[in-house]
C-alpha cells in the first residue's frame, strides 16, 4: 500500500535526525497512539492484535502499574544510596522465587547491563577471560556483549575470548563436543573460561523447548564449564517471569530451573517492569562479596524508586492475574492450534517451545528448506491483517510468537485464523 503523507513525512524526519542504525519495522511502518492489554490502537482508531511484544508482560498500559509509577513519581524519586524499604521488600520478594542460593540481586538498566556486569563478575571470580555461547546467540549491544553474540554478525565480531558451540539439539551430542573444543582452545590461548551463558529460550538458536535431552546436554556442558573453573549464567531476559507458563508440574518462572541448569549468575530484564527499564542480575552471595570488596557498584538510573514501584506492580500483577499459569494453559492451547494449521499446510514446520514464547519455522514447499523470503511476506501480510509478530531464528524464517501474556483464547484463535488468511494470500 502507499504510505499516506503523515506516514511519509515522519520517516523523512526520522531518516533526517535518528541514527542509521535503527531500524523500523515493515515497509508500511505503523504508528500507535495507545494500547490496552494485548491490544494497540493507532491514530485513526484501528486496532492491532500483538502477538510480538513482550516487553509489557501483563498487558500494554496496565492500570495498576501507571497509577503506581504515577504515584511514585509525583512523590519521590532518588536512587538506591538513600534507604528505601520499597527497594528492599521488592529484592526479598523477587529472591525468594529464585533457588536458595540465588540470593542477592543487584539491579541494572537494561538486559545488555546484566549480562555485561555478569561476565564481569564471572571475570573478576575466575581470573579468566573466555565465554562460551551458543553459535547464533544474542545477548546484548555493550561492546563486551556483542563480543559474545554472534547473531549480530556483521562489523560486531566476536572477541577473541569468545568461543561458539552448537546449541542442545537431538541427542546434544554436538554441543557437548563444541563445549570440549571451546574449552581446550580458550585454555590453549590463554584465555581459560571465564563463563557458559546461555539464553534458556534459545530463541535466536530456533526456540529449543526442554527435554530429557536438553537437560542432560546442558548438565555435561555445565559440568565441563565448570571443571575449567568456569561460570555458568543463565540469561532469562526473553523467558523469565513466566514467559514459559506456568503448571502444576512446572511452577518455576525460569527457564533454567525448567532445564535443570543450575547457573551461578542470572540475568533478567525486558519484561521486569512492564516496560520501564528495569533489568538485574541475581547471584550467589559469595561472588558478590568478592565482587563488592573490589568494586564499588553504582548504576545512576538503576532501582530508583520509580523503577521499583514499576517492578513491584507488575510482579502483583502477574502473580494477582495468575499470569504464568494463564500463559502455560493458552500457549499450550495455541500451540495446538499451530500443529493443527502446520499438519495441513506445506509452508509451515515444527511448531515448538513453552509457553506463550512459540516458533514455526516457514518453509518452502518444494525443498522443505527455510523460507526467510516467504516468513517476510507473511510478516507484511499479517501487518496488512492488523496482526504484531515477527520472524527470528538462524535464517530468520520462523515466527516468532511473544505476546503480552494476558493473551486470551480468543486472541489465539483471531491470530491462527489470520495467519491461515496470509498463508492463502502467499499461494
Ligand atoms: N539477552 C537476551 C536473550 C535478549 O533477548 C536481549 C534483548 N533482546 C538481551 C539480552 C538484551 O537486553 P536489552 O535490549 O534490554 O539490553
Amino acid at each position: 500500500a502507499a504510505l499516506d503523507e503523515r506516514t511519509r513525512a515522519l520517516i523523512d524526519r526520522r531518516e533526517a535526525v535518528l541514527s542509521p542504525g535503527y531500524r523500523l519495522f515493515y515497509a508500511h511502518p505503523v504508528e500507535f497512539v495507545r494500547g490496552s492489554g494485548t491490544k494497540l490502537y493507532t491514530r485513526d482508531g484501528e486496532e492491532f492484535l500483538d502477538v510480538y511484544n513482550n516487553v509489557p508482560v501483563v498487558g500494554h498500559a496496565h492500570p495498576r502499574v501507571a497509577a503506581a509509577i504515577a504515584e511514585q513519581a509525583a512523590r519521590l524519586n532518588t536512587h538506591t544510596r538513600y534507604l528505601d524499604e520499597g527497594l528492599i521488600d521488592y529484592a526479598e520478594r523477587l529472591v525468594e522465587a529464585f533457588p536458595a542460593a540465588l540470593d542477592t540481586l543487584t539491579l541494572v538498566c537494561t538486559g545488555s547491563e546484566a549480562n555485561d556486569l555478569a561476565l564481569r563478575v564471572a571475570k573478576q571470580a575466575t581470573g579468566h577471560r573466555g565465554v562460551i555461547v551458543t553459535e547464533n546467540a544474542y545477548h546484548g549491544v555493550t561492546t563486551e556483549i556483542a563480543a559474545i553474540s554472534p547473531s549480530l554478525g556483521g562489523d560486531d565480531s566476536l572477541a577473541a575470548w569468545t568461543r561458539t558451540v552448537r546449541p542442545p539439539v537431538g541427542d546434544g551430542r554436538a554441543m557437548v563436543a563444541d563445549a570440549e573444543r571451546a574449552i581446550a582452545a580458550l585454555q590453549a590461548a590463554g584465555h581459560g573460561v571465564a563463563a557458559l551463558i546461555v539464553d534458556t529460550a534459545f530463541a535466536s538458536d530456533g526456540f529449543l523447548a526442554p527435554s530429557p535431552a536438553t537437560r542432560a546436554t546442558l548438565a555435561a556442558v555445565a559440568a565441563a564449564v565448570r571443571a575449567a573453573g568456569g561460570l555458568v549464567i543463565a540469561d532469562e531476559v526473553q523467558p523469565g517471569f513466566g514467559r514459559l507458563g506456568a503448571t502444576a508440574e512446572k511452577p518455576s518462572l525460569w527457564g533454567f530451573v525448567r532445564h535443570g541448569l543450575d547457573p551461578d549468575l542470572v540475568t533478567i530484564g525486558k519484561p521486569m517492569a512492564n516496560g520501564l527499564p528495569v533489568a538485574g542480575l541475581v547471584a550467589r552471595r559469595p561472588l558478590m562479596a568478592a565482587f563488592g570488596e573490589r568494586v564499588r557498584y553504582f548504576n545512576t538510573f538503576a532501582g530508583t524508586p520509580v523503577s521499583v514501584a514499576a517492578a513491584r506492580a507488575t510482579w502483583e500483577v502477574l502473580h494477582d492475574e495468575g499470569l504464568p499459569q494463564h500463559a502455560g494453559a493458552v500457549g499450550a492451547a495455541l500451540l495446538g492450534m499451530l500443529r493443527e494449521l502446520t499438519g495441513g499446510h506445506p509452508r509451515l514446520r515444527d511448531p515448538r517451545g513453552a509457553g506463550l514464547y512459540l516458533g514455526v519455522d516457514v518453509v518452502d514447499p518444494a525443498t522443505g528448506l527455510p523460507d526467510q523470503p516467504a516468513a517476510t511476506a507473511l510478516v507484511s501480510g499479517l501487518r496488512e491483517r492488523r496482526i504484531l509478530i515477527s520472524a527470528s531464528g538462524r535464517d530468520n524464517a520462523a515466527l516468532k510468537i511473544r505476546p503480552p501474556l494476558p493473551f486470551s483464547h480468543g486472541d489465539a484463535e483471531r491470530f491462527i485464523t489470520e495467519l491461515e488468511g496470509a498463508l492463502r494470500d502467499l499461494g
